[in-house]
């Protein structure tokens, strides 16, 4: 399933991730191949557990309280293809071949809209 060897001495334990107050951790996710980042999603140790042994992405909802599978209702799976976590082991990047779209709005990346830095010229403080 992955693509890229890892020794087992690289690995970091889900025990040992760097969970936030609230026992989360940042997770974006990412086409394996094209490298378009896809969407940034929750993922608790519980989550993170289940993303590695079922091969699907799972997140935790802060709003619903309760686990989600991407795809699971809409169809538009993510396969897991790694799970990677950074320097800080505070973030985490999971690899996948997104099926489908990765965004509710439809779009294929929840990535979709700049940020513009022009002024709003009814701005009340400026
Ligand atoms: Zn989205």
């Amino acid at each position: 399933m992955s693509e890229h060897q890892h020794e087992a001495t690289e690995g970091v334990r889900v025990e040992d991730l760097r969970f936030d107050a609230k026992g989360l951790i940042a997770t974006v996710i990412q086409q394996h191949d094209t490298r378009e980042v896809l969407m940034v999603a929750w993922m608790d140790a519980e989550a993170v557990r289940r993303t590695v042994t079922t091969g699907r992405t799972w997140f935790w909802s802060r709003s619903r309280q309760e686990y989600w599978c991407k795809g699971e209702t809409s169809g538009n799976i993510q396969t897991v293809h790694d799970v990677l976590v950074d320097c800080d082991a505070d973030t985490l990047l999971v690899l996948v071949d997104q099926k489908g779209v990765a965004c509710h709005t439809g779009e294929r990346t929840c990535f979709y809209r700049p940020v513009i830095a022009e002024r709003s010229e009814e701005a009340p403080d400026e």
